[in-house]
């Protein structure tokens, strides 16, 4: 069993280490993550500089660039050999409903499913790390049933899996839910530079919009660790009949 772990937060945060010791016997597990924290980093590609592997004391290798960077280099060439699961975290902080669109670490993940591997994306829903232990037992406890169930070799799936900062025995069991919404996100930051010039600060995430039973805010506030499967068509499938009619009317109207 390969797995290819990376994350957002960056190579020396102590989720993908808490990450990396709860799964590593669970096969050959290989860390490629970035050099720098690149959380909000999304699937950004690095196109015009180049990439630069290093290898950290523990084995850990670090990249000058994004997740996806990390996961696009691993198993284009780095590794030499294709991994069986690609497992991303564990964030520090949620990643629920709209988040999971700017989401490094859904991008990591995201990045291995574009490839058609298997992948995880984890997250612990308070920044901070507390109890990040136990979020690497009920982690490992999800991928271990995933290679139990032989999973890994079915269609490739993505997951996208939040975790409340609990102890591991208060911690209630996975629940399949949907993503929920949050509101628009909080005001910028304008605060004036030394030089001169006005600079601006991306607000913090708004709170949660739709939070309703089913939802992975609700299952989370709930104590359960919310598991999420995504797809990557961004496609509206419900809208496509009425803009196809909507469409249709206009062109009647113009000819
Ligand atoms: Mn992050």
């Amino acid at each position: 069993m390969k797995i290819l772990l990376s994350n957002d937060d960056g190579y020396q945060a102590p989720g993908i280490i808490a990450l990396y010791e709860a799964i590593k016997d669970l096969g050959e597990v290989e860390v490629v993550a970035p050099e720098h924290n690149n959380s909000a980093k999304s699937n950004a590609l690095t196109l015009h500089s180049p990439l630069y592997v290093h290898q950290a004391g523990n084995g850990f290798r670090y990249v000058n660039g994004t997740p996806a960077d990390c996961v696009h280099v691993a198993l284009t060439g780095l590794l030499g050999y294709r991994p069986d699961m690609v497992v991303s975290g564990i964030n520090n902080g949620a990643n629920m409903g709209d988040d999971t669109i700017y989401s490094g670490t859904v991008g990591a993940a995201m990045e291995g499913y574009l490839f058609g591997i298997p992948a995880i994306a984890f997250s612990q829903t308070q920044k901070g790390w507390a109890h990040i232990e136990a979020a690497g037992r009920k982690a490992r406890d999800l991928v271990q049933q995933m290679l139990a169930q032989q999973l890994h070799k079915e269609l490739p799936w993505l997951l996208n899996v939040n975790i409340p900062n609990l102890p591991y025995e208060e911690l209630k069991s996975f629940k399949v839910c949907r993503l929920g919404r949050r509101h628009a996100a909080e005001k910028v930051v304008a605060q004036p530079s030394p030089h001169g010039d006005m600079m601006y600060w991306i607000g913090g995430a708004g709170p949660a919009k739709d939070g309703a039973d089913g939802t992975d805010f609700h299952a989370t506030a709930q104590g359960h660790v919310s598991v999420t499967p995504l797809k990557v068509d961004l496609t509206d499938h419900d809208g496509l009949k009425d803009w196809a009619a909507q469409l249709a009317g206009r062109d009647k109207a113009g000819s």
